[in-house]
């Protein structure tokens, strides 16, 4: 018990750091490169904005810890009991598999958030209750990554550590998941696209989901609810492309 809680911990403070760390550091280039959004000449702006990022903060603490709980049992229970589909010998499967676990990992990811996400669009009272936080930002910086009421953290934070008692997967592929779910919750939120304009109205733009994209569902709310893939969005008819204020010259 004892090893689970120090496990529960151990996860929340990697967890926070990774989450102060990418958020602080995109916040910073965003900064430089939109001084308009995140450091407003006019007092009034900059002292709401001042309010908004605390808020962001305060409210993606929170979250850490709720996800830091299954991350921290998961990881006790894999470490110490073997008791997880993760596997760290590369030839445990065949290398194909490494890919195609961390695709899959991420495509159960959006489908759940895409619907959860939906419902909570959906229903206002659920929206009060459990989504209305993460769109108190507007727009959102960098630092809203993991600004979610503690209901919308815990409708998502277990999903990624139940996964690995069912779907097999590397370790590092599980790494690579993480890291790329973590790289676009923080830059879908800077209120400045990353990727080039001609990646966004190619291939790329076509498929993936970035800051222009989600930066349109934190303006219009009923639309561009997916997580990752433009997939739910496209085949549900409620994806309304680009937020046209984001995309590069
Ligand atoms: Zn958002
Ligand atoms: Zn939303």
């Amino acid at each position: 018990m004892t090893a689970l809680i120090l496990s529960a911990l151990l996860m929340s403070l990697i967890v926070g750091v990774r989450y102060l760390a990418t958020s602080g550091f995109f916040a910073w280039t965003a900064r430089r490169i939109r001084p308009d959004i995140y450091a407003p000449a006019d007092e009034q702006k900059a002292a709401r904005l001042n309010r908004q990022i605390r808020r962001e903060i305060g409210w993606s603490l929170l979250s850490v810890a709720i996800y830091g709980i299954p991350a921290g049992i998961v990881a006790q229970l894999w470490q110490a009991h073997g008791l997880t589909r993760i596997y760290s010998d590369l030839s445990a499967m065949p290398l194909w598999w490494l890919p195609v676990s961390a695709f899959l990992y991420l495509a159960v990811h959006d489908t759940w958030f895409y619907w959860t996400h939906r419902a909570m669009h959906h229903w206002p009272a659920l929206f009060r209750t459990a989504h209305a936080v993460h769109h108190e930002s507007r727009p959102p910086t960098a630092w809203a990554a993991m600004s979610f009421h503690p209901w919308e953290a815990l409708s998502a934070a277990w999903l990624i550590p139940a996964l690995t008692f069912i779907i097999p997967i590397h370790h590092g592929a599980l790494l690579l998941v993480l890291l790329i779910a973590t790289f676009f919750g923080v830059t879908n939120h800077m209120g400045w696209e990353i990727f080039p304009r001609r990646w966004i109205n190619g291939w790329f733009g076509r498929h993936i989901i970035s800051a222009s994209h989600h930066h349109l569902h934190h303006g219009l709310y009923q639309s561009n609810y997916g997580l990752y893939f433009r997939f739910w969005d496209r085949l549900c008819g409620t994806d309304k492309g680009f937020s046209s204020d984001l995309l590069r010259p």
